[in-house]
């Protein structure tokens, strides 16, 4: 079996070890949670200060023009679609991934009501993350249509001839499951359905393709393994074909062809543009160009492909060293074995105490997050391993702190069995 000097010596022949230098992460701390919150890069708090200090505080209004603030969504989402398989000009960072779901919806309801009036389902995964299905939910409500939810395994099955648009997470949440983005897509337009993809799970941590597998609509996440700080900006995408065809319901000024002529009726801009809709949320874009700027980092030493090499690395090594390990201690590894089955992340399952471990975990310094579930889910443990800052060392480490805890009893005391609000 693996040893903990084996992994040292993994990461002493990575090639990717360097980016972890554009990190401000904490000595002692091993984050496994980058898939909810990610790190903060070393350059995002000079970038801030500056725009605050230089461009807002000296230079004020100018800025917009001066520093180019205005077209922080465009830039930035043209370095996001590096990453997605899109092209420059087809995707921008806005808004939240909840608000541009509900923009993305919209647009491709309103092709399919004029294309294809008798279809009036979505389809998604009752697994989804809730806010996707909530979102659906309202659209479906306001349209008088339907939202059929389903399991992952599914989906051929449900694209029936009343399915306008297929709505699902490119990996899940909970238990990291990845779809076959092409194949699901191919299967989906060969069943006359729109593909709306959420990539909050895939951007940054697997690689995406949505040109080459033809989707229709994308959002995705800032401050996951995009990096850009808490409640950063989200990106949307449309593919071209589409894009000129709609405006999205959330018709604000930014979104307009020419903002500042200040006309009274709405023109959208051409393309992705018209996605956007209020000014834009300068500081925290600032943070997420830094935060995108680290994945990029990743562009001459192979790109996303590398990262994924090492990220499946590092989620084989912990399943494998967990089924080791913690089976003796009921625990289980819920997510695929299989890597072209999983993102970056691996879920475990305990039949008790999922919430008590992860928080004594976190008193050990080892930080993932805790997912309830229902009657017909477990509770999970959950740990993301972004490969721009993960170490083989620090599974290593990880899984030996997760044996401590399970053999010492200490996830027993009552001080790790409280519930915080955010878990
Ligand atoms: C994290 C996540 C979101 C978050 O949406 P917000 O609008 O940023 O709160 C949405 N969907 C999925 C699938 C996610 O994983």
């Amino acid at each position: 079996m693996t040893t903990r000097q084996d992994c040292l010596a993994l990461d002493a022949a990575d090639p990717l070890a360097p980016l972890r230098e554009h990190f401000d992460l904490p000595d002692d701390l091993i984050y496994l949670d980058g898939n909810s919150l990610g790190v903060l890069p070393r350059a995002t708090p000079a970038r801030v200060q500056q725009v605050v200090r230089e461009e807002w505080g000296r230079d004020l209004i100018q800025s917009w023009n001066t520093a180019g603030w205005i077209d922080l969504p465009q830039r930035v989402g043209d370095k996001i679609a590096r990453l997605i398989g899109a092209g420059a000009g087809e995707a921008v960072a806005a808004d939240s991934t909840s608000v541009n779901l509900y923009k993305v919806l919209m647009a491709a309801s309103h092709i399919a009501r004029q294309d294809q009036p008798a279809r009036r389902v979505i389809v998604s995964e009752r697994s989804n993350f809730p806010t996707d299905l909530y979102i659906a939910e309202s659209l479906a409500r306001e349209l008088g249509w339907t939202l059929r939810l389903i399991e992952p395994e599914e989906v051929e099955a449900a694209l029936t001839h009343d399915v306008a648009v297929l709505m699902l997470t490119h990996v899940n949440y909970r238990t990291g499951r990845m779809h076959d983005m092409a194949a699901v897509t191919r299967a989906a337009h060969a069943a006359g359905a729109l593909v709306v993809w959420d990539l909050a799970h895939s951007a940054g941590a697997v690689p995406v393709d949505l040109r080459g597998a033809d989707a229709d609509f994308a959002v995705g996440c800032g401050y996951k393994y995009l990096n850009g700080g808490p409640g950063a900006p989200a990106f949307v995408w449309a593919h071209p074909r589409h894009a000129d065809r709609f405006w999205q319901p959330l018709a604000g000024w930014m979104g307009h062809a020419a903002p500042f002529r200040f006309t009274p009726d709405y023109q959208p801009a051409p393309g992705i543009a018209r996605y956007l809709c209020g000014t834009p949320a300068v500081i925290a874009m600032s943070a997420l160009d830094c935060g995108v700027d680290t994945v990029l980092a990743a562009e001459p030493l192979g790109g996303m492909a590398a990262l994924r090499e090492k990220s499946i690395a590092l989620t084989t090594l912990f399943a494998d060293l967990v089924e080791a390990r913690c089976a003796e201690h009921g625990i289980s590894v819920v997510s695929p074995r299989e890597a072209a089955l999983r993102g970056s992340q691996v879920c475990l399952a305990r039949a008790e105490g999922a919430y008590a471990i992860v928080q004594a975990l976190i008193a050990r310094r080892v930080v993932g997050d805790f997912r309830a579930g229902d009657a017909q889910t477990p509770d999970i443990l959950r740990f993301g391993f972004t490969p721009l800052y993960t170490r083989h060392v620090d599974v290593w480490d990880a899984v030996e702190q997760l044996v401590q805890v399970m053999a010492s009893g200490e996830w027993r005391e009552a001080r790790f069995h409280q519930r915080a609000a955010v878990t």
